[in-house]
């Protein structure tokens, strides 16, 4: 499997670092310090990954992200972030742009070659394949059926697309403002807390007993699959 990866890093020789790296783990690599060509690049070259610096001159990372969000076919396209900046406040900023995941400068090799693995693995099987598991709960898309171990879970239809929609991008927060856009379409006019009345059904179809919870509310950005819920 050939996957590339588009590096956004207008410093040079960091650019050059992540290019040597990625290359010897068999990545094909494209890299451009400028956000208006990544802009071009990612319709040219459609990469499998986006890593993205927080920082670059013109446009910037964030808001790259946010345009590649905005847009229907780059919806899903993985971004990993490069951030200098570790406090909350920007890590929910980013969260909050739509980026997968962000890498915190300085980084080892390692643990940004672990981090790649991880949105990959995470993200692509699901947007290709049928089948959409979560630990116990399983999703049969063509069947339009979810199982949650041996019991079948009866939703209703946004209560479904909600559900696929997490299922896709597990272990990524979304605000309620992307749920609504990405669930109910931009074009619709639904209160944020809405998302709020959906989730809690999910929740009640999902969860019986003292069975795990796989959704995880996250204080003032939004909702995400529960990384830590398969065990
Ligand atoms: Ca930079």
């Amino acid at each position: 499997m050939n996957t590339t990866v588009l590096v956004v890093e207008d410093e040079e020789a960091l650019a050059t670092l992540l290019r040597y790296n990625l290359e010897k783990e068999g990545y094909t690599v494209v890299t451009t310090g400028d956000g208006e060509e990544a802009d071009m690049l990612v319709r040219e070259v459609n990469p499998d990954l986006v890593l993205l610096d927080w920082m670059l001159p013109g446009i910037s990372g964030i808001e790259l992200c946010r345009r590649f969000r905005a847009r229907s076919e780059t919806r899903n396209l993985p971004i990993v972030m490069i951030t200098a900046r570790g406090e909350e406040a920007d890590r929910i900023r980013g969260l909050d742009t739509g980026a997968d995941d962000y890498i915190t400068k300085p980084f080892s090799t390692t643990e940004l070659l672990a981090r790649l693995r991880a949105v990959l693995r995470r993200i692509r099987p699901a947007l290709a394949e049928d089948i959409v598991t979560f630990g116990e709960v399983v999703m049969d898309r063509s069947a339009h059926r979810v199982r949650r171990g041996d019991r079948e879970i009866h939703l209703g239809p946004t209560e479904y697309r909600l559900l696929e929609h997490l299922m896709q991008h597990p272990g990524r927060v979304f605000t309620r403002e992307q749920l609504l856009d990405s669930v109910w379409g931009s074009n619709v006019y639904v209160e944020a807390r809405t998302v709020d009345v959906h989730i809690g059904r999910l929740r009640k179809a999902l969860v019986r007993g003292d069975e795990k919870d796989p959704i995880r509310t996250v204080r003032a950005a939004g909702y995400s699959l529960d990384e830590q819920f398969p065990n």
